[in-house]
């Protein structure tokens, strides 16, 4: 299935001074209308339901009246069943826009729409069946593998947790603790298993907007391929704040924040037109970076 790629609009810069230093962020794209242009997700009918457009309109974010602002009038459009890798270096705002784009931070200014709606004061029912957010430090409590899983998704059957299993590749972690319904000891699960294991719950949640937080830092570089891509062909949106190329590579499109501006399109396109983008692909992969 080919997937319409959302023209890019330009993306102007601060002029110089602007915003004392403050972070300037424009990195917009059209949504595709409904009908024609929405993204083949290669599922179900039934499953485009499941798809939540995610839309940052002159978004600015300060944890404090006489803070600098972390993100300055950031505008962005992630399309529905769209896979968007977000890239910058520490302390950019990266978690910020995921916190910003769950609804657990509103905005200093302008708005984050989420399904066509704004997600700031939404009740938090309605925001837990709206999103999922994977943190890096993921979340297992003690009870069962199976409650562990289903926490998020009370509805899923066996098959679902067999099929979530075995598109993540938690079967190992599930025969080493002797099944489903064996209880899970967190402390003795190591950074990367309760991370698969958050993983697996979100691919088990109906939610259709997915928000991963560096939450697969703790994975070797295949086990973190193949929970992305299975997330990726999972019906729904899918915002990964990346930590390696790999992961950028494999989005639809990168969003690269950066102290002065932010810069957004296909991994192609943000080589080209992003010096930080260049740079980071650069230390990844220990070398100069390469094309897909
Ligand atoms: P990243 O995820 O890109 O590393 P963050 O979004 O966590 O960056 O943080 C962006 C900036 O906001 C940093 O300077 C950080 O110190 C600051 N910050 C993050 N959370 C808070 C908070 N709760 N209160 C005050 N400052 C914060
Ligand atoms: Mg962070």
């Amino acid at each position: 299935a080919t997937r319409t790629e959302p023209a890019l609009a330009a993306a102007p810069r601060p002029a110089p001074g602007a915003g004392g230093g403050a972070v300037t962020a424009r990195a917009t794209a059209a949504i595709p209308g409904p009908g024609d242009d929405a993204p083949d997700l290669g599922g179900r009918p039934a499953d485009r339901a499941r798809t939540a457009a995610v839309e940052l309109r002159s978004v600015t974010l300060s944890y404090g009246v006489r803070a600098e602002p972390v993100l300055d009038s950031l505008d962005l459009c992630v399309a529905p069943g769209e896979h968007l890798a977000v890239v910058g270096p520490s302390g950019i705002g990266k978690s910020t826009l995921t916190r910003l784009v769950a609804g657990t931070l509103a905005p200093s200014g302008g708005e984050v729409r989420v399904d066509g709606r704004e997600v700031t004061g939404r009740p938090p029912a309605e925001l837990a069946a709206l999103r999922v957010l994977v943190p890096q430090e993921a979340y297992v409590f003690s009870g069962t593998l199976s409650d562990n899983l289903t926490y998020l998704g009370p509805g899923a059957s066996r098959a679902d947790l067999d099929a979530a299993v075995d598109a993540l590749g938690l079967w190992p972690l599930v025969e080493r603790l002797g099944g489903l319904d064996a209880p899970v000891r967190p402390a003795e699960l190591s950074h990367g298993e309760r991370q698969l294991l958050a993983l697996t719950r979100a691919w088990v949640s109906p939610a259709p907007l997915l928000l991963l937080d560096e939450a697969t830092c703790h994975l070797d570089p295949a086990a973190e391929a193949r929970a992305e891509e299975a997330l990726a062909r999972r019906p729904g949106t899918l915002l990964v704040v990346a930590h390696r190329l790999s992961s950028a590579v494999r989005a639809d499109r990168v969003l690269v924040l950066d102290g002065t501006d932010a810069v957004c399109g296909t991994h192609d396109e943000v080589l080209d037109r992003s010096p930080l983008y260049r740079d980071l692909t650069g230390h990844w992969q220990g070398g100069p970076a390469r094309r897909r």
